[in-house]
């Protein structure tokens, strides 16, 4: 006793109630005519499959998405460690030349041999030079004064 109308009603029916659109009255009338009707629940089936389908391939794009996504998101991970690398590196370069232009200083300043250089310059022009040597707790000071004419040189003692 096969209602023809009944079935065309149902397989109308069958795309929204395989995306659960459906209200429940209406999932209990198509699933009380499945149960009885061989060729609407071929079709039923059929539908699934598709569905199925289609999910599985969309699903396979996400997931290339979110690799690809991943892989920005190391990328860009790495790119900002090198960067911080790189900061870190040039701030303790900077901290260790500081520090061994100090610890420099100070041994040349407790050492009793050394000399130092001091250079005046007057308008751009260097016009004084100041050698001082230090030993064993003497110094001795060579100071050159370059008057306007260079040729001219005077030294003291
Ligand atoms: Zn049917």
């Amino acid at each position: 006793m096969k209602n023809y109308k009944e079935c065309n009603i149902v397989q109308d029916l069958l795309p929204n109630y395989v995306e659960n659109l459906t209200s429940e009255g209406t999932n209990n009338y198509i699933e009380e005519h499945i149960s009885e009707c061989k060729e609407c629940k071929t079709i039923l089936e059929d539908m699934s499959k598709d569905i199925g389908g289609k999910k599985t391939e969309k699903n396979d794009k996400e997931v290339i998405y979110i690799k690809l996504y991943k892989k920005r998101l190391r990328m860009l991970r790495n790119v900002l460690l090198l960067i911080f690398a790189i900061i870190i590196f040039t701030i303790a370069r900077k901290f260790w030349l500081l520090t061994y232009f100090a610890i420099k200083t100070d041994e040349l300043a407790k050492s009793d041999n050394y000399y130092i250089e001091r250079e005046i310059y007057e308008k751009g022009k260097r016009t004084e030079i100041d050698k001082t040597y230090h030993k064993d707790n003497a110094s001795i000071t060579y100071n050159w004064v370059f008057l306007k004419d260079p040729t001219r040189r005077r030294y003291f003692n």
